[in-house]
């Protein structure tokens, strides 16, 4: 940290009905010697102390600032380490009211960090809500079994993760809970989006099955911003979705 070896990249996600493209924060380490290290191999490491909150709040901070820059919604991971603190909506409160701008900043939590302790987890969320935060479900499917909290939560947006979307040319099982997911997404008022979309046949099948948001290597895969930045526009990432349909 010290060193400034950790870098914030910036992922597309589609929203092509409502032809709106939004960014996920994805941390990277570039280590001197190393090179780049993914976050699956720190972020578990980071978590056994308090470099989490550390990483979380720089994240957090240069999504607001790419926020600004990009004019859209940025979304940002948070640890169910960091969620379950008790200094949770204070931390992200304080960064916030720093930036003047609100409705920049979506969380995305996984299940298993909001099921833990459910009634807290309400009055976190409401608590952030009120300062613009929307909050996503990361990993859809792959945590938890009961599905009564996508009612009980003020959830906006529910991710369904990439092991229902790489084999879903094969798979007879996962098509069902896509378009099971996209079903109850309808009925109680969020947003669903595919993650790990790398193929047209994918979101073509996607398409059938209801889903119109996507993100994954077929739009981009995580770039920093100034590249970013370099030719942007959110009809570049739209168009890739004009190709044959
Ligand atoms: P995640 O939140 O599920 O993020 C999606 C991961 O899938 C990212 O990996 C992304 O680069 C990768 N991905 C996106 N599109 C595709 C695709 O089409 N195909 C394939 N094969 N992969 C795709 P990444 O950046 O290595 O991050 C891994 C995980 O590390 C993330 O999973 C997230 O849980 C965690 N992470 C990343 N940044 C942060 C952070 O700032 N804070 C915390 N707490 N966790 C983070
Ligand atoms: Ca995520
Ligand atoms: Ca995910």
């Amino acid at each position: 940290m010290k060193n400034n070896e950790f870098k914030t990249f910036f992922q597309p996600k589609i929203f092509s009905q409502d032809k709106k493209v939004q960014f996920e924060a994805l941390v990277r380490w570039f280590h001197p010697e190393k090179g780049m290290i993914p976050p699956d191999k720190f972020i578990p490491v980071a978590e056994t102390s308090f470099l989490i909150h550390k990483i979380t709040e720089m994240v957090l901070r240069d999504s607001l600032e790419a926020a600004k820059l990009l004019n859209t919604r940025i979304s940002v991971n948070i640890s169910s380490i960091v969620f379950e603190d008790e200094s949770f909506v204070r931390d992200i409160r304080n960064v916030l009211l720093e930036y003047e701008s609100r409705n920049l900043i979506t969380l995305e939590i996984t299940e298993r960090a909001a099921m833990k302790h459910s009634f807290s987890t309400l009055k976190k969320m409401k608590k952030l809500i009120n300062l613009g935060v929307e909050f996503s479900i990361d990993d859809f499917g792959t945590g938890y079994s009961s599905l009564s909290y996508l009612e009980k939560f003020p959830i906006s947006e529910l991710k369904i993760d990439r092991s229902f979307i790489n084999n879903l040319e094969t798979n007879k099982i996962n098509p069902l809970i896509i378009n099971f997911s996209v079903k109850i997404g309808e009925l109680a008022g969020f947003k669903v989006i595919a993650e790990g979309v790398e193929t047209k046949e994918q979101i073509e099948k996607l398409l059938t099955l209801g889903c119109y948001n996507f993100q994954g290597y077929y739009f981009d895969k995580a770039q920093p911003l100034d590249l970013i930045l370099k030719d942007y526009s959110q009809d570049k990432y739209l168009n890739k979705m004009d190709l044959s349909f």
